[in-house]
């Protein structure tokens, strides 16, 4: 995989046009790069992917990561185990012109950056800083805190969201980049707020702060939230706070509303500062407004990258039927002009690929005429990986009287979580115990972006089980869409706008209990779905209307105008300049409209 051809020694594009600054923990950028761990870095990536492709102005700031997130081994019986995939920015990346220096923990730390150009289809490139502490000079505690990605304790997480928010702003202004919008993907880039409020006291002690200064630093900065489940937003006891900011910042945190039950909760730090918050999809935004009543809590829609996620063979197709769809995803529409079958086709040579892949893998051998489940994503309770496998022996009775079924699964658990590791294990037990000869199941090991895209472009089904309403959006589905496949689901995150029952996929009846929600899915597993494929005709339909439908929509180009239009530069708002807002009036200019996006 070629690393998106940052040259070494590449010029660094002109950081002083970049109006919008994304700061994410985690970001995808290449598959040779172990630098994310899952859905919130993919999405960061195909949205950066999404911004170079449509040429806008951003700038985009992650740690490097040095440990990687970790390679998944399984044993016989499931156990999982992790060993780190370490990689050396030095000998693959060029260097940020400038290092930075910033006192935390009572102590100077210099933080030096290496540029990940990501570079979109026309050329227009989205530079990604990756801070990094691993300096001579520095203390070693401090050389080693952007190795490990959701490493660590708590004091260590805490010194990572200090150098991802405070020195992630303060290298791009170094590197002359003073953008009009900080986005915040997730809490953990809060902290750049606090640097924003030092920045508008020009030197002065930030005690001196005032409801001004506040109101200054929202109007930079936008908060996208990615989950209602309480332990994805990150607390940190207020020793610990004063240890690593220090005294004057922890006492600002407090006068300015941050701390949230006698804790710094950095999603209320992100709340308090920004001007525009949002979910990640429609119900996700309504739940997390009942989550935090005193903010007002916008919604937009995940999206994946569609020339990312889309299988070769489709992007063949779709090249000589609608060229267009790279600059634009929205011609994805049209694949309706195209005849179902050639979509089927292109379907069937990702199955086969994915089928050979397992093969090489596992020494098992699928049938690629059989119908085939997937089911990866990152293993935790809510996920409910094993509801498919709730009533076994109904289902391989399913299994034999529709003529086989195939379930491939796929997902890691979070190297701390042993109640994660312990339902690999359960899929494991269960898989064991089944003796039918119409049904097979292999746990993949390691789900990365590579098996990832495989799994979605080569299943027939994508099935997703997660407890409501934890699911804030999901995004695996919408890959799957893309490339055909439809989704058997529940009602829960974009499904809910995704899901036209019988047309796109299917809808598992929301019930009180898991073995009731379980007898949903296996009902319109034998009665819906299984007809259905015995009939190629009408699921070629069904795939082309994935595509058409789904495709179209639930893309990063789409959503990243969203982004532009309702929070980075609402018309109805001022971003830049003076302390109040304009007041608009029917025949005033309406806020400059960002000509170079092409969205
Ligand atoms: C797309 C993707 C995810 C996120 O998918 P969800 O549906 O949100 O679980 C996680 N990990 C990998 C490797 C992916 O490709």
């Amino acid at each position: 995989m070629i690393l998106s051809g940052t040259a070494l020694d590449s010029p660094s594009p002109d950081l002083s046009l970049r109006e919008v600054a994304y700061f994410s923990m985690e970001i995808a950028l290449s598959p040779a790069l172990p630098t994310y761990s899952g859905g919130l870095g993919m999405l960061a990536g195909d949205t950066l992917r999404s911004a170079a492709d449509t040429a806008a102005p951003m700038v985009a700031v992650s740690l490097a990561h040095r440990a990687g997130y970790f390679r998944q081994k399984l044993d016989a019986v499931g156990q999982q185990t992790e060993t780190d995939v370490p990689w050396s920015p030095e000998k693959t990346l060029p260097p940020a012109s400038q290092t930075v220096t910033i006192t935390m923990q009572g102590r100077a730390i210099t933080i030096r950056a290496w540029r990940f150009d990501v570079t979109g289809v026309t050329g227009h490139i989205i530079p990604v800083f990756l801070l990094d502490t691993d300096v001579e000079g520095n203390d070693p505690y401090d050389r080693r805190l952007t190795d490990h990605l959701y490493g660590g304790d708590t004091y260590y997480r805490l010194c990572q969201e200090t150098i991802l928010g405070i020195g992630g702003m303060t290298l791009l202004h170094a590197l002359g980049c003073q953008p009009d919008v900080y986005h915040m993907n997730e809490g953990h880039a809060a902290l750049l707020a606090l640097a924003l409020l030092e920045d508008q006291l020009k030197g002065a002690p930030l005690n001196t702060a005032t409801e001004a200064n506040v109101a200054a630093v929202r109007r930079q900065c936008v908060f996208t939230t990615h989950t209602p489940v309480p332990a994805g937003h990150d607390k940190f006891g207020l020793d610990q706070m004063v240890q690593v900011l220090g005294r004057d910042r922890a006492a600002a945190l407090e006068a300015t509303g941050c701390l949230h039950d006698n804790l710094l909760n950095m999603t209320y730090v992100a709340l308090r500062f920004s001007r525009y918050v949002n979910g990640v999809a429609m119900q996700h935004g309504k739940v997390s407004q009942l989550m935090f009543p005193d903010y007002k809590v916008h919604a937009i829609t995940n999206g994946v990258h569609a020339a990312t996620w889309l299988a070769e063979p489709i992007q063949q197709l779709l090249d000589s039927e609608i060229p267009e769809w790279r600059i634009d995803n929205q011609y994805l529409r049209s694949v309706y002009g195209i005849e179902p079958d050639r979509i089927a086709a292109c379907h069937n040579k990702g199955k086969q690929r994915l089928f050979d892949t397992v093969a090489k893998r596992t020494g098992v051998q699928f049938n690629p005429s059989v119908l085939t489940l997937g089911f990866a994503r990152r293993v935790a309770t809510y996920k409910r990986a094993s509801l498919l496998l709730q009533d076994p022996v109904r289902l391989a009775k399913i299994a034999e009287k529709i003529g086989g079924l195939q379930i491939l699964y796929a997902g890691k658990a979070h190297p701390a979580d042993n109640a994660g590791k312990g339902l690999i294990r359960d899929v494991f037990t269960e898989a064991a115990h089944l003796r039918s000869p119409f049904l097979k199941i292999l746990y993949l090991e390691n789900y990365d972006w590579d098996l990832g895209a495989q799994l979605t472009q080569g299943v027939d089904v994508w099935v997703n089980t997660p407890r409501r309403p934890y699911e804030a959006s999901g995004t695996s589905g919408m890959k799957a869409a893309l490339n055909g496949v439809p989704s058997l689901s529940i009602l829960d995150g974009w499904w809910i706008e995704g899901c036209a029952e019988s047309v796109t996929g299917w809808a598992i009846e929301d019930a009180e209990t898991e073995a009731m929600e379980a007898e949903s899915l296996y009902t319109k597993l034998e009665s819906a779905i299984a007809p259905l494929y015995a009939n190629p005709t009408a699921w070629a339909r069904m795939q082309q209307h994935c595509v058409a439908m789904n495709g179209t929509f639930f893309n990063t180009h789409r959503m990243l105008r969203q982004y532009f239009t309702n929070a980075y530069f609402p018309q109805s708002a001022s971003t830049k300049g003076s302390a109040v807002s304009p007041i608009l009036t029917p025949d005033s200019q309406p806020a400059p409209v960002h000509e170079h996006v092409l969205v």
